[in-house]
């Protein structure tokens, strides 16, 4: 049986972690901007807007906060890499991710998205090792699958996990356009955000 979407409702933006609400249990979604991480919040609450598909780098600078009705609460964090933005902008991004991953009590996981086609990149390499070294709970979820053909996907699979330094059976594999994945993936959001 399908499960129900994430019922989820936006609450608040915010720049640090302490100006963040109390809503219980956090799961925090943070990857390289252009990961696929909006749609994927979209597919996972099956609402086509609630988090803003392909926005510019100014508009998604911010850490933005859903609650889930049934308790606790989902957070994007802001996309990392993007090349356009200033060097101070970026300064301000590590201090703003590494004060909310660091010091916020209720985050219970976080979900490092991984484009499934090219990744893992350098920079999400360096995340991961850097939420390894912090000890931070974490969970490596590959997007856009639908993009990889099933002539290379077993590759492609065994590529992004010894490149994440895992194993294949760590990974979640998902395509928020061919909704494949995002029910196994919602049962995990929503076994954590009910813990
Ligand atoms: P974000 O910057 O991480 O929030 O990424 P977006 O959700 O805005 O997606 C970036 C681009 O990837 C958009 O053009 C999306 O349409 C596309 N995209 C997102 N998810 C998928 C997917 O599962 N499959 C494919 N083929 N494209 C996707």
């Amino acid at each position: 049986m399908a499960s129900k979407p994430l019922q989820l409702k936006f609450v608040q933006s915010a720049t640090r972690a302490h100006q963040l609400p109390e809503l219980g249990p956090e799961v925090a979604f943070v990857g390289r901007s252009n990961v696929g991480k909006s749609s994927l919040i979209n597919a996972l609450a099956n609402q086509r807007q609630l988090a803003r598909v392909s926005n510019t780098p100014g508009r998604t600078q911010l850490i933005n906060v859903f609650s889930h009705v049934a308790g606790g609460a989902v957070v994007d964090l802001p996309g990392y890499g993007y090349a356009r933005v200033p060097g101070h902008i970026r300064g301000d991004w590590s201090s703003m991710i590494e004060g909310y991953l660091l010091e916020r009590e209720e985050l219970v996981m976080v979900l490092v998205l991984v484009d499934g086609e090219i990744g893992p990149t350098q920079l999400d390499v360096q995340m991961l090792e850097w939420l390894r070294y912090n000890d931070v709970p974490h969970t490596v979820v590959a997007t856009k699958s639908d993009k990889v053909k099933s002539a290379k996907r077993q590759r492609r699979k065994r590529d992004l996990a010894e490149g994440c330094m895992l194993e294949q059976g760590d990974i979640v594999w998902v395509s928020a356009s061919k909704n494949v994945g995002v029910e196994r993936l919602r049962d995990l959001v929503i076994s954590h955000l009910t813990t």
